[in-house]
């Protein structure tokens, strides 16, 4: 927000040095973004830079030109489309970055009004600020004749041939009672969904796919040719209206209603409130959900609702006082891409990551990104050195979208193409492709290449296997570690309940050095087991070693997920467990009666067969055993079989189970717990919270139950239910 100064300095040399580089900027993005479709930053780091250029002219207004880009809508439209004058300029809107701008805002709007209609309390109209094209329809009666992009505020590009193939805009407006002449405005935007997909297509047929919903939107409005829009799945949401004649209605509100009725699509995220309070709750309220909304959101718009306060407040030259738009943190920004490099998984597989200059955003710093395939990584056409778009939403994994193509010039020296390794980058094996279909290289190597044992070691600590809270990922990586700095004690996981104290006692890591005298980025030795005297093993430890003796004692089904064999989940592992009850009748059994067990099929039976024709796949079994974890569950033969060839989906949270302890109910009474409703559901039990699997079990009059009616199924099973009713 600018901020008025009665007398300030002249300007210094530098200052002015840096106002013109930064006028020059910022009239170039200006250009890339509203003309070409093809910024050259993103949005967060265009934003610094004009508010910074806006900063400086409010202090020093002498530096203002008539041309400075702080005073552009958009940009000059494009030569490609025919030129139209709007009957009604269109404005932009100030941006507010944080609560305590927005409170400035507020309190400014309010007073003024206040001030011109005593007592009159202002109502706000708050919406989502959806992030696609602005767009411009005439209404003559009830018929669309044009529709025009924003351009520089007065003139726009004509694109009504594209805009009519957009499903979501009437041609001819529903009821009566239409004006002669209506400008209505919206928001062009690709619905987040059909974005995703649109980019999968785009990546499957060999073409980078686009960087936000936003710049696809833009794009695909300003096609030559309708054909090619009318292929893009566009919607549009309105957010106000511009001239009218024989209209009149009182309020922003009142509108959007009036709209609605005539057949105009109209965003259901809009509420009318009283106080800032009730904005600010708001905006919490979307930011949590700006994901899950129909289309990406960078923040919210809030307005003041009557007609006659918005005339009251009026328009600067560049955009209205009766609206402001409040801006989320960014999700995406540009760096360098410093390197691609490898990770090995715990099945062998091998994918690429971005290695980043390390660059803030959605709230964290990010050093890396993940680029999933070397497919990928074509497609999205980066080079090393390149500068990249980088996006992180909410709490998924950072990921690069793509190059920031003109940032090339001249630097082309500096880059270089990515080239997937032939060899793996943990152990040296020779890579080997996957099976038909699949585009990932595994390192075949499975039993010492010391990446995928540091995984596997980690799976085996983690929450869904044998949960051994000591056992994280700095333990895994250090028990696994080859020779440097000093080789970890285990080579195989076989080894890992065979382990004492003393095996442990010559890990070392390397460590940030502590203490007064050192520099960032020094390291040193230290043990990671034991304390740094040597004396004894660490806290840690020795909750490790009880924690690995707890573990012995895990049903059979966490220990079948800690093995690692491929395709056998939480799902698989139970289904096997309560089928077979000990691991060597899983050994034992053949693919085919595997595979017809219920929740397993062929696919899983293959792979559980497969594993156990390897040789040190059995010595991790039979170490394990011998070291005495149990690989039988106890049958309880007082657990009445109830719920035999039943299925029973439990959804929401109940009050006396876990979502483990209700499964091992069902299972342990011979009955099926499945993770989806269908028809073959024979109870859904809801608890506190239940979506929509609750919804489909009403949908499909699949019986639903209380946690009261489940406890009488699992002791008395369906009858008991029949005899209660
Ligand atoms: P803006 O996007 O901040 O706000 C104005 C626009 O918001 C309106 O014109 C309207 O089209 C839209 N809008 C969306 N939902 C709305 C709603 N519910 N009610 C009212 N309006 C709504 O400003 P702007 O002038 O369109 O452009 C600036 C935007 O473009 C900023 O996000 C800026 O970061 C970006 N930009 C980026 C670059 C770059 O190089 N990356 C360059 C220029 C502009």
């Amino acid at each position: 927000m600018t901020t008025e100064h009665e007398t300030a300095p002249a300007p210094s040399a530098e200052l002015r040095e840096e106002y013109a580089q930064l006028a020059e900027d910022v009239a170039k993005h200006q250009v890339a973004y509203h003309q070409k479709d093809a910024p050259l930053v993103s949005d967060a780091e265009y934003d610094q830079l004009i508010h910074r250029l806006r900063a400086i002219e409010a202090e020093h207004p002498e530096l203002r030109s008539a041309d400075s880009p702080t005073e552009q809508v958009g940009g000059a439209p494009s030569e490609a489309f025919a030129p139209v004058e709007h009957l009604q300029r269109m404005y932009s809107l100030e941006d507010l970055f944080s609560l305590e701008e927005l409170r400035i805002w507020y309190d400014r709007a309010a007073a003024s009004l206040e001030k011109q209609r005593p007592g009159e309390k202002p109502r706000w109209l708050v919406e989502v600020k959806i992030d696609g094209l602005a767009i411009n329809l005439l209404y003559r009666g009830s018929e669309l004749v044009r529709a025009a992009t924003r351009g520089d505020g007065t003139t726009g590009e004509d694109v009504t041939h594209n805009v009519r193939t957009i499903g979501d805009i009437p041609q001819q407006l529903n009821g009566e009672n239409h004006p002669e002449e209506l400008e209505v405005r919206g928001e062009i935007f690709m619905p987040s969904a059909e974005f995703a997909q649109f980019n999968e297509t785009l990546i499957a047929a060999g073409k980078p796919p686009l960087a936000n919903p936003r710049n696809a939107a833009a794009g695909s409005i300003r096609q030559k040719d309708p054909a090619k829009t009318a292929q893009r799945p566009l919607s549009m949401f309105v957010h106000g209206i511009g001239a009218r004649s024989g209209f009149e209605l009182t309020s922003q509100h009142q509108t959007y209603d009036q709209l609605a009725a005539w057949g105009l699509p109209v965003s259901p995220y809009t509420e009318v409130l009283e106080s800032f309070e009730q904005i600010e709750a708001y905006l919490k309220r979307f930011e949590d959900k700006r994901h899950s909304l129909v289309h990406e959101i960078d923040g919210v718009v809030i307005k003041v609702d009557s007609f006659a306060h918005q005339r009251a407040l009026g328009h600067t030259s560049r955009v209205p006082r009766w609206a402001a738009a409040f801006k989320y943190p960014p999700e995406e920004v540009t760096t360098r891409l410093l390197d691609i490099r490898e990770q090995v998984g715990r099945t062998g597989r091998v994918t690429p990551y971005a290695v980043l200059k390390k660059v803030k955003v959605a709230g964290s710093e990010v050093q890396r990104a993940t680029l999933h395939n070397q497919d990928v990584v074509k497609a999205k056409g980066v080079l090393i050195g390149d500068d990249v778009f980088i996006r992180k939403a909410g709490d998924v994994i950072p990921e690069v979208l793509g190059p920031v193509l003109p940032a090339r010039e001249g630097r082309e020296y500096e880059l270089r193409e990515y080239v997937f390794p032939q060899n793996c980058p943990a152990c040296g094996t020779l890579l080997a492709p996957g099976k038909e279909g699949d585009v990932d290289y595994r390192c075949p190597n499975a039993e010492t290449c010391p990446a995928q044992l540091a995984e596997r070691v980690i799976h085996i600590g983690s929450r869904g296997a044998l949960d051994i809270e000591a056992l994280g990922e700095e333990a895994g990586h250090a028990l696994t570690q080859p020779a440097e700095p000093v080789p970890g004690p285990l080579r195989n996981e076989a080894d890992l309940f065979g382990l004492t104290p003393e095996d442990l006692k010559e890990v070392r890591i390397w460590r940030q050095r502590r203490g007064k005298e050192a520099t960032p980025g020094e390291l040193e030795l230290v043990p990671y087991f034991w304390t740094k005297n040597g004396q004894k093993p660490t806290a840690n430890t020795t909750k490790l070693f009880d924690e690995l003796e707890k573990a012995k004692q895990q049903p059979l089904w966490r220990v079948l997920v800690a093995l690692s064999i491929r395709h056998v989940g939480p799902t698989a592992s139970r289904a096997l467990a309560s089928a077979y009850g000990s691991m060597d009748k899983i050994r034992a059994a053949s693919e085919d009666e595997l595979a017809g067990i219920d929740g397993v099929g062929p696919v899983i039976a293959a792979s559980v067969r497969e594993w156990f024709s390897v040789d040190w796949h059995c010595r991790v079994v039979e170490r394990w055993t011998a070291a005495g974890v149990r690989m039988e569950d106890e049958v309880n033969e007082d657990t009445p079989r109830t719920l035999e060839g039943m299925t029973v989906v439990v959804t929401g949270s109940l009050e006396n189970y876990s979502r483990d302890e209700s499964k091992e109910a069902i299972i342990s009474r011979g009955g099926r717990a499945s993770g989806s409703v269908s028809k073959k559901t024979h109870y859904v039990v809801a608890g506190e919270n239940a979506g929509s699997k609750l919804a489909k079990a009403e949908q499909l009059g699949v019986p639903v139950l209380d946690e009261e009616q489940f406890d009488v199924l699992l002791t008395q099973g369906p009858e008991g239910l029949q005899t209660n009713e």
